[in-house]
This record gives structure tokens, C-alpha cells and sequence, in this order.
């Protein structure tokens, strides 16, 4: 794989590569260039120099553009799926799903090609206006994360793009190849040089040269709280504005009341969808105490039946990478060495062949009445799941919350008082109500506390590419000698 620097694929200037290793079986798969400042540099002048024409050009010929990538990206989406299942261990039904949703977001947000709006207001003055101007911002820096690598960077490209900034994107080090498979679809749709380039190497070595330089005016990241924080202390020094969707911990409650096939279905995806690597990911089990012994039995036979292992075959594929690995059998040990009981799963599966020493673990419950501990309070990010009982609904909305992150809430009820009582009790970002996610591109994906700020998804999502510039406009017709406005001006002011 290549830079993409002011339109030409290049190697990195220090010829440096790093391995890309498949999740499934721990071997190298592909390598890839470890961008150096001087490289990511020339891509971000690259894009400075860029913007004028880009945002000089029709709207509608950047969505023409866009729209066109859509359906490359369309026509050729078996690729993306296969990168998708080796690059990221995702099961086939799971890679699938993404390239539908990449092929969503830009088919959505390239529709938008017209239809930003400003305001035409009174000004302050007879034949006076006031015109509220949606600007570009200028240079884009796109980061994105490892967990969901191509629908992260549709999701970021296609606002940016559209409303006429230009962008340099760096993706994840575990995810980089359908960055650029993606980024190729975008360039031959007909994204001109310099508009879109793509840099790859660590963010640990990169990352703070690039949100700082003085060119960058919005960073957009995808990624872990801590990232987010250190992005948000560099980007200060150029006051770039930040879109920062973080980490989450999300709440699953459910009522004594509740469907539950409804409930465990919705959970066998929002705990085990990408082997519970998702910023969405319920992460907190909290049952009705009536029917708590009934819903775990049914969900450790639910989870007896699922597959681990091949992500071409199986329901569940494996871990990012051996560190994701090691953190899960962690998190047992020491949920384990603090009060909590391993009620189903807990360990590494063995597995034969060439998936031996891929990054597997078996879908986890923990039984754990402690709400401080750590499993109901660290976001875990892997397919373990903290579950205890709860017999007050006011209690379950107050553990809900008893959280630093606030993403995404699953509650499942059939009561409307509680339905209703939750639109401002739980004081997440995105509540799901006896229905699974994931957010929909009309949808405004934001979080509360430390999950970040700003958003993605919708027409907030797409303005928060955009800057309000005002123009106070006079077009009176007196002609006015230039004395009298100088007395006009000039006057002292009364009292
Ligand atoms: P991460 O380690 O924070 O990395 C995210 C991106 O930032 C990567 O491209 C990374 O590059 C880069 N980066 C690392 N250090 C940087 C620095 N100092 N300056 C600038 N960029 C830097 O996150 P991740 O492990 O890829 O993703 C998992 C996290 O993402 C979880 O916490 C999850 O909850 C969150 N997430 C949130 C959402 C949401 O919408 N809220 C969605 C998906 C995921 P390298 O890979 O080269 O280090």
C-alpha cells in the first residue's frame, strides 16, 4: 500500500515499513508506510493549497463527484468485504453489513449537494441585510479508528468533502488497508489532487504533528477517550475545531415486562457484533430481579450456540490484536479477583489450524453486584459483559448513568411510563427502546461526558463541517457625500 500525496501514490520518504497482521491467524498480511513529519506535512499543504478551487466548485459537482464514488465503491464491494474480514477478523454477515452502511453515508451525505442553507435576515439599518454564510473550514484532518475502519472514514470523507474542505486522513494502524481501498474509489470517482490525501503511520508518532500544524483548522477523530483528550490539548494550539466521538460503556436494562426473545436477540448483537469492539457496545447488563435467573439461563443458551472462530464461518470473529487479547483475559482475572463470578465463557478458545494463534475469546458473562468495579465502570471493548439485578427503575436510570461515558443506553420495557420517563432520565447521546442499533445516517451520533463532543450523521452532522461567516450588507440608494457621512459618523455621541 501507498501515501496518497497531492494526488500521486507514493512510498513513505524513509522508505519505512510497518507489518499489518491478520487478527484471525497472527500472521503478516500486508505492509504498510510509516508516513514521517516531512510526508504528512507536504500532505497537508497539498491540501491547503487545494481548497480554493475545491471550495470554489460547484456544490453540486462535488456531490456529483461523491455520489460517484458510491457507486464504484457499489460495484466493487465484494473487495472492501474481503479486506474488512482479514484486515479486521469481522464474520462475513458483519463485513457485508458495513459496505452497506459505507454505501449508505455517502449516497446520503453526497444527496445534501444542494441543499445547505444560509440566512437572509434584516440588518441593523434601513436597506440594510444580514446574510448568515456557510463556510468551509479549510484543512480537514480525519482520524480514524480500527473497530468499524471503512464505514469510520466514509463517514468522515464524504461531510468534509462535500461541504468543500479538504482533507488529510490518517486511519488506524490496525486498519490502513481499506482506508486506501476506499480513498482509490474516491480519486477515480474524480476527487482532484490534493483534495483528499491519505497518510499512514503510528498516531503515538505522528498524531500530535498533524493536529497541531498551523494549516489544520478541524480535526474530526474516532477513537479512545485518552486520544481525544491528548488531541484536544494539541489541536489548542492552532484552535482547530474538534469533532470527537469517543469511548462508551452503554447501559442494557431490562424490565420485568419486557419481551424477552426481544431483549436477548437485540443483545446477542449489541454485546457480540464485532466481538464486542464497538463504541455502541452494551457493556452493563442490569436485569429486573423477577425474571433475572430466567433471562440469563436463556441468554447462556443462546450464547452456547454461538460459533467462534473463522470470521468467514462463524458468528464471532477475534480481537483486533494480541494487546486486545491480553486486556480481556485481564479484565476476567481481575473482575474475578474482585467479587465477580464467570458465569459463562472466560477464556482464550482453542482453536485448530491456522486460527490457533488468532486473537479469539469466548462471549463472557460476569456476574458482579458492585456497581464501582471495574467491569461495570471501564469501557471493556471485547465480548465480555458485567450483568447483575436491579428491582427499582430509579435505581437501574441511576446506575445507568453512573457513568463517565455517555454514548449509547438499551432499555427494554413494554411499560410507556417508563419509556416516557427515560427520554430524560437516561442521559445518553442515543437511546434504543426495545430495538437494536446501529445509529442510522439520518441519526446525530453524539455522546455525553467524556464521550466527546460534536457529531456525526444527519444535517447537525454535516454543518458541523460548516462556519458561520456574517455579511452585513447596506445597499441604500442615497447617494451620500463623503462629508455628510463623516459628520454622520463622527458625531459625538450624545450624553
Ligand atoms: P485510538 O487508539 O484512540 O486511535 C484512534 C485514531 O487516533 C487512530 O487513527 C490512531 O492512530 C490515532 N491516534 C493515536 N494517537 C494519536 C495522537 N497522539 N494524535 C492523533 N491521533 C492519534 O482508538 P482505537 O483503539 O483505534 O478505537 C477504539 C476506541 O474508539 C474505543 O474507545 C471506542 O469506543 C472508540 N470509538 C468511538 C466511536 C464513537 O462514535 N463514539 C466509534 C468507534 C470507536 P494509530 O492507530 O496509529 O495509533
Amino acid at each position: 500500500m501507498k501515501l496518497l500525496i497531492e494526488g500521486e501514490w507514493r512510498e513513505s520518504s524513509s522508505g519505512l515499513m510497518q507489518d499489518k497482521i491478520n487478527p484471525s491467524t497472527g500472521e503478516k498480511m500486508a505492509e504498510f508506510p510509516l508516513a514521517t513529519k516531512d510526508d504528512v506535512g507536504m500532505a497537508i499543504s497539498a491540501a491547503a493549497d487545494a481548497f480554493e478551487n475545491w471550495y470554489y466548485a460547484a456544490s453540486k459537482e462535488r456531490g456529483r463527484i461523491l455520489f460517484k464514488a458510491s457507486l464504484l465503491i457499489e460495484g466493487r464491494r465484494k473487495e472492501l468485504e474481503d479486506i474488512l474480514i482479514s484486515e479486521n477478523g469481522k464474520p462475513s454477515l458483519e463485513a457485508k453489513e458495513e459496505v452497506d452502511g459505507v454505501i449508505d453515508q455517502i449516497k446520503y451525505y453526497s444527496g445534501f449537494e444542494r441543499k445547505i442553507s444560509g440566512d437572509l435576515l434584516e440588518g441593523p439599518g434601513s436597506e440594510e441585510k444580514l446574510f448568515l454564510h456557510k463556510v468551509p473550514y479549510g484543512v480537514v484532518v480525519a482520524l480514524t479508528p480500527w473497530n468499524f475502519p471503512a464505514a469510520m472514514v466514509a463517514r468522515k470523507l464524504t461531510p468534509a468533502l462535500l461541504t468543500g474542505n479538504t482533507v488529510v486522513l490518517k486511519p488506524s494502524s490496525d486498519t490502513p488497508l481499506s482506508a486506501e481501498w476506499i480513498v482509490r474509489r474516491f480519486t477515480e470517482a474524480g476527487i482532484p489532487n490534493g483534495v483528499l490525501n491519505l497518510v499512514t503511520g503510528k498516531g503515538s508518532e505522528i498524531g500530535d504533528y498533524i493536529v497541531s500544524h498551523k494549516k489544520v483548522s478541524l480535526v474530526s477523530m474516532t477513537g479512545s477517550t485518552e486520544t481525544g483528550q491528548r488531541i484536544m490539548k494539541n489541536a489548542s494550539a492552532n484552535m482547530a475545531k474538534l469533532i470527537l466521538e469517543l469511548g462508551g460503556k452503554a447501559p442494557f436494562i431490562v424490565w420485568k415486562d419486557a419481551d424477552i426473545k426481544n431483549a436477548i436477540k437485540t443483545l446477542l448483537w449489541a454485546k457480540f457484533w464485532n466481538a464486542g469492539q464497538s463504541c455502541i457496545a452494551a457493556e452493563r447488563l442490569y436485569v429486573h430481579s423477577d425474571i433475572y435467573s430466567n433471562f440469563i439461563n436463556k441468554l447462556q443458551h443462546a450464547l452456547s450456540k454461538m460459533k467462534v472462530g473463522d470470521p468467514r464461518t462463524s458468528d464471532m470473529g477475534p480481537l483486533i490484536n494480541k494487546g486486545a487479547l491480553n486486556n480481556m483475559k485481564e479484565i476476567v482475572q481481575d473482575s474475578v479477583s474482585n467479587g465477580g463470578k464467570v458465569i459463562f465463557g472466560g477464556e482464550q478458545p482453542e482453536l485448530k489450524g491456522k486460527f490457533s494463534k488468532g486473537f479469539f475469546f469466548e462471549p463472557t458473562i460476569i456476574e458482579n453486584s458492585d456497581q464501582k468495579s471495574r467491569l461495570f465502570q471501564e469501557e471493556i471493548f471485547g465480548p465480555v459483559i458485567g450483568s447483575t439485578s436491579v428491582s427499582d427503575i430509579e435505581e437501574a436510570f441511576e446506575k445507568a448513568n453512573d457513568s463517565k461515558y455517555g454514548l449509547a443506553s438499551y432499555l427494554f420495557t413494554n411499560d410507556n411510563r417508563i419509556i416516557m420517563d427515560s427520554f430524560d432520565k437516561i442521559r445518553f447521546g442515543e437511546l434504543y427502546v426495545n430495538m437494536p442499533g446501529p445509529e442510522a445516517s439520518n441519526g446525530y451520533h453524539t455522546g455525553f461526558r467524556l464521550t466527546g463532543q460534536a457529531g456525526e450523521g444527519s444535517t447537525h452532522g454535516i454543518e458541523e463541517y460548516l462556519k458561520i461567516k456574517n455579511i452585513y450588507v447596506n445597499y441604500s440608494r442615497k447617494d451620500l457625500e463623503i462629508e455628510t457621512v463623516r459628520e454622520e459618523i463622527l458625531k459625538p455621541s450624545q450624553g
